[in-house]
């Protein structure tokens, strides 16, 4: 079942009304919210409406960070079947919408992480009672990063309900969402296996906002310390199975990354491509063209070095392609969405820097998007594991090394 490295036709559409979106709405108002941190962008509301007319028309296939639910058709195994599901079409579409603002994407209603946390791992019953929710995702706690195995919050199981205790730090949407996926462990002896995660609406008795950090970038997006105080929630918004199984391991909650990660390879490619486009037009501008009939050796430094980068994202994005569409087909895709979030994280943040850098103090002043750019895409080599997480995963993966022997 071979790849193909063509854009599937038939999301053509989908990603160009994609662009249309990031140009004539996003795009207007990125400035805007930038300088208005916290500010709630109102405008977002009209768009989260049209994005659910279309999905509920059946006119689009994933277009945004929920649409990651895995198809349950199994392979056939003919080798023959090859299926451009919902995964691809979540990439390629939020690929474009972060053309236009990533801290506006993040923001949108009804697509948060969290989304994709339930989408991976609920069952039919609880997707069907989520289904519309706009779901932040709270996992790194003030001792807790990228340990994630680690984490502290607890929740105990009393009659019918989970208790819920512990402070989550930096969730993404954590104040404007209506409901929050929370990781927390069963029981920290028996370890990794025991964590699970569980849905809480807003309102619930006992979960509160407590703070909002101020950020380098994403600005537009809200990112939220909560603190969970004797919190109940139905023990029936544990998401999937509440057994605990040392043998599975971490392989329930972890599911959402193999998700998750190739979303958000698919958002610093979209800024690395703004930051690209806009600095072809300002090296123009400048009397240097980028020839692609020449080698990059003959042409001036700037339009050598500009190559450079664009093939640099162009194999971000195809590893991006890659896990995605391995996503749709059912392969196992951990080490693929590991690379690609890897490779795109660190690609994102070298263009756009770079193109600061080759656009001079026309890049670095506010009267160009540039510079916000470059601040956007560092979280993008951040949240959802690091850079260092990601090529520790890469390596265990290749070397067939467990966590306990490769740290
Ligand atoms: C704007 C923003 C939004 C976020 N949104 C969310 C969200 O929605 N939900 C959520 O749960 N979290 C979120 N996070 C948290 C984010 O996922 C964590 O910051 C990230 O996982 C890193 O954890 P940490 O900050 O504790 O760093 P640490 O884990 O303390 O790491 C610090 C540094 O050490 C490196 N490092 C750590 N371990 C190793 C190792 N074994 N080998 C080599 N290097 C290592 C890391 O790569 C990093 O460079 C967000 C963070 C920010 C800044």
């Amino acid at each position: 079942m071979p790849i193909s490295l063509d854009d599937p036709k038939k999301f053509r559409s989908l990603v160009g009304q994609a662009h249309q979106v990031a140009m004539n709405m996003l795009r207007p108002i990125s400035r805007k919210y930038d300088l208005a941190e916290h500010e709630y962008p109102k405008e977002l509301d009209m768009l989260a409406a049209m994005i659910d007319g279309l999905a509920e028309s059946g006119a689009s296939e994933g277009a945004g960070a929920a649409g990651v639910r895995r198809d349950d058709k199994q392979d056939d195994g003919s080798g023959t079947q090859s299926k451009n599901g919902a995964n691809l079409a979540s990439v390629m579409s939020i690929q474009e919408m972060c053309w236009g603002d990533v801290g506006l994407l993040l923001s949108m209603p009804r697509q948060g992480l969290g989304n994709s946390a339930i989408a991976s791992v609920a069952d039919d019953e609880q997707l069907a009672r989520f289904d519309g929710v706009w779901a932040g995702m709270a996992i790194t706690e003030p001792g807790t990063g990228s340990d994630s195995a680690n984490i502290k919050t607890t929740a105990v199981l009393d009659g019918d309900e989970y208790v819920l205790n512990g402070e989550k730090i930096f969730v993404t949407s954590g104040d404007r969402a209506d409901h929050i996926v929370v990781w927390a462990t069963l029981d920290k002896e028996l370890g990794r296996a025991a964590i699970k995660s569980f849905v809480v609406p807003k309102g619930t008795p006992g979960m509160r906002v407590e703070r909002l950090e101020h950020k380098l970038g994403i600005r537009a997006s809200d990112t939220a310390t909560i603190i969970f105080e004797n919190c109940r929630v139905p023990a029936e918004n544990l998401l999937g199975s509440a057994e605990v199984d040392p043998k599975q391991g971490f392989a329930g909650a972890m599911a959402t990354f193999d998700n998750t990660r190739p979303l958000v390879a698919s958002m610093a490619i979209g800024c690395a491509a703004a930051a690209l486009d806009l600095t072809r037009e300002l090296l123009a501008d400048a009397g240097v063209e980028v020839d692609y009939d020449r080698p990059a050796y003959t042409q001036p430094a700037a339009a050598a070095k500009f190559l450079q980068l664009e093939s640099d994202l162009e194999g971000a994005r195809l590893l991006m392609l890659q896990a995605a569409w391995m996503a749709d087909n059912r392969k196992p895709n951990s080490l693929e969405a590991s690379m690609a979030k890897a490779k795109a994280g660190r690609v994102g943040s070298d263009v756009t820097l770079s193109c600061v850098e080759l656009c001079g103090a026309v890049g670095y002043s506010e009267t160009e998007l540039l510079e916000k750019w470059a601040r956007d895409s560092k979280i993008l080599d951040i949240f959802e594991g690091t850079q260092q997480i990601q090529q520790l995963i890469v390596a265990r993966r290749v070397l067939g090394l467990t966590s306990n022997e490769l740290k």
